[in-house]
């Protein structure tokens, strides 16, 4: 009995062991560094971000509007909020004022650029006030410009990083929104991390990017920033190329961050283009698209913040300051940094001369550009390419084709009957395709 009982014990104390063990080991394979989380004194909310635009739209009915725009691709759903600021816009042809289209929250963890979003857009309705802001000045800048800002490109990424994925830079359903775009798609570098650079099956095949390229086509703005977080730099085109474009607006365009960086960044920014600087090239970027496709002359990303000595599974702290005076002082330089694009920009822009803009849009169009989605009538750079119609990509594509390959078959047949009837020798070559 005695014995038995000492057995027992025995095999319970090796069983106790043995789980202590395995926990640790657990433990030593799945233990996670300490990793910081959203801090919701500063951030909003998503739902929370949106009331308080809907508020600001609501307060200044004379200078904001706001649309929700929708789109739908096999089950999986997108919204984006695009706010237009204007003043007195009913009595302003808003063809002569300089368009700006700026969007923010195209990467899912990046929180801190929708904040500055909200930020942007306090200032413009006049509900905060930056330090050393010439109200006047301001105010007669601002009644040159039709601005639209996109607070939170990609809604459905950003929620995964609201429940708990903080690492997410891509949309609801995996495809990273800077890679979707067609210049240079789907090109991939030695160094490609088909994880956070997940192109899509195809241009455009995200409902976020079909909105997007939607509303650049249809505002043609002449100034376009896509705004990031993860460093600090001010980038211009291209991406998928180690060096800027060539021309007058290319100089203006650095001429322009360099300013920017003076007066903004302390220095501290890097300038650029974005395959030249960043250390990797990124094909199938919406600033690319921006430059080469929609004509845009001054198009650019910004980069507000980044925590290089964060660990690099502590997305949240790489990606977005986690105290209050960092938080703020980013957000009052930026919106600073934008005010001075607002005000500069324009100017460079007016001194163009006309024809340079007029060649850029000369050039060829592919015809899967003009396939997707949209036809349209390009008349002259600052106005006017009216959408036609809107079709399923994919069908008109596929019958495009199809009826380029029957006419070359039927062509084909005709050569081939009157060059028998010439000669009356045998066809025996078949057709190369
Ligand atoms: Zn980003």
């Amino acid at each position: 009995m005695g014995r038995l009982r000492f057995l027992l014990y025995a095999s319970g104390f090796s069983l106790g062991l043995c789980v202590l063990f395995s926990l640790q080991a657990f433990w030593v394979v799945h233990a996670k560094p300490d990793l910081t989380h959203i801090n919701h004194d500063l951030y909003h909310s998503s739902e929370n971000l949106m009331k308080e635009i809907k508020g600001l739209v609501h307060r200044h009915p004379n200078k904001l509007s706001l649309e929700t725009v929708t789109s739908r691709n096999k089950g999986y759903q997108a919204e984006v909020a695009v706010v237009t600021y204007g003043r007195r816009r009913k009595e302003n042809d808003d063809r002569s004022k300089y368009r700006i289209l700026l969007s923010f929250g195209q990467h899912g963890r990046e929180l801190i650029t929708s904040e500055l979003a909200l930020r942007i857009l306090s200032v413009l309705s006049g509900e905060h006030f930056l330090p050393n802001m010439d109200s006047d000045f301001l105010n007669s800048t601002l009644d040159k410009l039709i601005i639209k800002v996109v607070p939170m490109e990609n809604l459905n990424g950003r929620e995964l990083v609201e429940s708990g994925d903080l690492c997410e830079r891509r949309n609801g359903r995996g495809v990273d929104l800077n890679r979707n775009w067609s210049v240079d798609w789907g090109k991939k570098e030695e160094d490609f991390d088909p994880y956070e650079e997940n192109p899509g099956i195809a241009p455009f095949s995200e409902p976020e990017t079909q909105i997007m390229r939607k509303l650049a086509l249809s505002f043609d703005p002449h100034i376009w920033v896509n705004v990031h977080s993860g460093m600090e730099a001010l980038f211009m085109p291209y991406d998928h190329k180690n060096r800027t474009p060539d021309g007058v607006m290319s100089e203006r365009m650095k001429s322009l961050l360099e300013n920017v960086n003076l007066l903004h960044c302390h220095q501290r920014c890097m300038i650029g283009s974005g395959g030249g600087s960043v250390g990797y090239l990124a094909h199938g970027t919406a600033t690319d698209f921006m430059y080469d496709i929609v004509n845009v002359p001054m198009a650019f990303t910004f980069e507000i913040y980044g925590d290089e000595t964060a660990s690099t599974k502590d997305c949240f702290k790489m990606f977005n300051p986690t105290d209050f005076g960092t938080f703020n002082r980013v957000l009052n330089d930026w919106s600073a940094a934008f005010l001075t694009v607002f005000k500069l920009a324009p100017q460079q822009i007016g001194e163009v001369p006309y024809k340079a803009s007029v060649s850029k849009l000369e050039k060829w169009v592919s015809i899967d550009e003009y396939l997707d989605g949209y036809l349209m009538e390009r008349s002259s750079r600052y106005g006017k390419k009216k959408e036609v119609f809107e079709l399923g990509m994919q069908e008109i594509r596929t019958y495009f084709r199809l009826f380029l390959l029957s006419s070359v078959l039927l062509m084909f047949m005709f050569c081939s009957r009157i060059s028998k009837g010439k000669s009356s020798r045998p066809i025996v070559s078949a057709i190369p395709l």
